[in-house]
């Protein structure tokens, strides 16, 4: 067995976390992410995952240790363990081990994936999840394909795997100002979702120039420019169209 199907490649672990799913949370950040999308506000995510260096990896074991220190907390409040990225199915196998580890532990799970996968492996992972944190940006495949680098039929066909198995969700969807806010674009949302008993809500997550610095830091281009973050009455437009649909949404994470 190699180095790397033992030990992961985590590029932050977020402690106190308040909105990545309920309660208080540790967040483990996985590097990689198979999507390209323009306006990616983790370009850290995708920098590290060919490393050699033995530091970027880490273990199941370490990770629990890590983890475990803060148990107190995800009792009290109701939280547990949030996995995010990058996109943490690109580590299946160390995904996998590690969601193990946390439920065996009576740890609660959430995912925050964009649902990029093979439904194979999305099916073997979401026996260990709790929670599902689930992007939704484009509905329109085409468009999809210009503004993330991937098309979304695999992204909608786990989704409504979900649903079959009944498992919680909450859609998160990145309002980016001239490219996933448009109304018809909401709508195919709306509709795409509703009267789905596992959707527990849609948090809508408007865009913020912050990642900026990030790329400049990297020596990366910002391709967003001077792109400003939506002023209220336009967030609050986005959600009363998705409230038409009975969805229950949140401004934020
Ligand atoms: S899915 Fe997330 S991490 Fe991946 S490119 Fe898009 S914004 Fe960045």
């Amino acid at each position: 067995m190699n180095k790397k199907s033992i030990k992961g490649n985590v590029f932050s672990i977020k402690k106190f976390a308040v909105h990545d799913g309920p309660g208080i949370r540790t967040t483990i950040f996985f590097s990689g992410c198979p999507l390209n999308c323009l306006w990616c506000h983790n370009p850290e995510s995708k920098c590290n995952l060919l490393s050699s260096d033995e530091n970027d990896f880490i273990s199941i074991a370490e990770l629990i240790k890590k983890v475990e220190k803060d148990s107190i907390f995800y009792d009290e409040s109701g939280g547990g363990v949030t996995i995010s990225g990058g996109e943490p199915l690109v580590q299946k196998e160390f995904l996998i081990d590690l969601l193990r580890a946390l439920t065996t532990r009576n740890i609660h799970t959430v995912l925050d994936t964009t649902g990029f996968s093979t439904t194979a492996v999305f099916k073997d992972v979401a026996k260990f999840v709790d929670l599902f944190l689930y992007d939704l940006k484009i509905m329109n495949n085409k468009k999809h394909i210009k503004y993330t680098g991937v098309s979304n039929s695999e992204i909608h066909e786990n989704f409504e795997y979900l649903t079959t198995i009944d498992k919680k969700v909450w859609v998160r969807f990145p309002m980016i100002p001239g490219i996933t806010n448009d109304t018809e674009n909401i709508r195919s949302i709306g509709l795409f979702i509703k009267n789905r008993k596992n959707i527990q809500r849609i948090s809508v997550l408007p865009y913020h120039p912050l990642a900026g610095h990030k790329y400049k830091k990297l020596n990366k281009e910002w391709e967003m420019g001077d792109l400003k973050t939506p002023e209220k009455k336009e967030i609050e437009r986005v959600c009363s169209i998705f409230e038409e649909y009975g969805l229950k949404t949140f401004i934020g994470g």
